[in-house]
């Protein structure tokens, strides 16, 4: 087992954990990422990316984050590939945690950035046609479906938002529904009714996405929920949003999360409630979930990581001194 010290240690290697280190790196933290099961994180199971600024061209999502790793480490983070599987945070800074490798990591700073995943129906097709007309982001994807026939599945927030947003690019958008009503905000239930370019389809659920002989989705075999009778559909696009699941069970207990997992966050800042320890990206955020938003709250919590350091390390020498 090896120790290690840093100023600064973040979990997790999306975007949020990267900038994180960028900055911190630049600002004298000497940060260690610990990058976990997924270096690089959602993006790495992306294709296409055509809205991360700074790009003419149209980029994959792998090949970013393979970037934003390296500027990490060209400004001196170190990178480990290990797993963290417990915190101790009850003791405020420094914090302690330990990784699957059984190493130790101490940092004086905690930034946790574990993001979030989509949460997949596990329906047969679903995986093997991702990115091949299946697909969990609308705001990401959408684009690429101009003009065509597209389905979202499930009936929240997200999924309501989801429809709305491809009305952008597609007239005949299908909202799927287990159930028939929907959970999500009265308001986006207004602008979904009112939208002539959305159909609802309640009472059904994916059985089974099929791919046609060009290797891409060609049609959704459904099951109505009440009847069990099946049917097809036609897409060329299927966006699953049943919800996110938000890597927050390490912190289970530690820090006060919202009812859907969410870590809670000062409003406007990155700041947990233990000080010293901070949040950034998709952990604490259900609302945006985008790289560039998760890149700024990442930054947000390095500004927020060197004033922190700034202070304790003032309290720490005035307290040498008055000895
Ligand atoms: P939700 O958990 O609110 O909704 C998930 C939806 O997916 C539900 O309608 C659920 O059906 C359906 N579903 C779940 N599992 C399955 C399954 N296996 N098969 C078929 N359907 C399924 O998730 P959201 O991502 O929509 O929202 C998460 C949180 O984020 C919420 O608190 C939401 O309010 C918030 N949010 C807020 C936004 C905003 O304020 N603008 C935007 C987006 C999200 P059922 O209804 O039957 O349970």
């Amino acid at each position: 087992m090896t120790t290690h010290t840093t100023r600064m240690l973040i979990i997790g290697s999306g975007p949020a954990g990267y900038s994180a280190a960028i900055y911190g790196a630049r600002a004298g933290m000497q940060p260690i990422v610990v990058q976990g099961i997924q270096p690089g994180g959602q993006l790495t199971i992306t294709t296409d990316v055509e809205n991360y600024p700074g790009f003419a061209d149209v980029i994959q999502g792998p090949w970013l984050m393979e970037q934003m790793q390296k500027q990490a480490e060209h400004v001196g983070t170190r990178m480990m590939w290990d797993t963290i599987v417990e915190v101790d945070l009850a003791n405020g800074s420094p914090f302690r945690a330990v990784g699957d490798s059984g190493d130790e990591y101490i940092g004086d700073v905690l930034v946790i950035a574990t993001g979030a995943q989509a949460k997949w129906l596990g329906v047969p097709g679903e995986q093997e046609l991702g990115g091949k007309g299946v697909s969990a982001c609308a705001t990401c994807d959408g684009f690429f479906y101009r003009g065509k026939k597209v389905a979202v599945i499930g009936g929240g927030n997200t999924a309501v938002e989801e429809a709305l947003y491809l009305t952008n690019h597609s007239d005949d958008v299908t909202l799927i529904h287990r159930r028939d009503t929907l959970r999500s905000e009265k308001i986006l239930q207004d602008r979904l009714f009112a939208s002539e370019k959305i159909t609802p389809l309640w009472n059904k659920t994916v059985s089974r996405f099929v791919k046609g002989e060009n290797g891409k989705l060609h049609h959704l075999e459904l099951r109505d929920t009440v009847t069990g009778e099946l049917s097809t559909l036609e897409v060329d696009g299927a966006f699953v949003a049943i919800g996110h699941a938000p890597a927050t069970e390490l912190f289970k207990g530690k820090l006060p999360t919202d009812e859907s997992g969410y870590l809670i966050v000062e409003p406007g800042t990155p700041k947990t409630n233990i000080p010293g320890v901070f949040a950034c990206g998709d952990v604490m955020d259900h609302t945006y979930r985008q790289a560039v938003t998760a890149a700024g709250t990442g930054c947000m919590a390095a500004l927020d990581a060197e004033r922190f350091l700034a202070t304790l390390e003032h309290a720490r020498h005035e307290a040498v001194a008055a000895e």
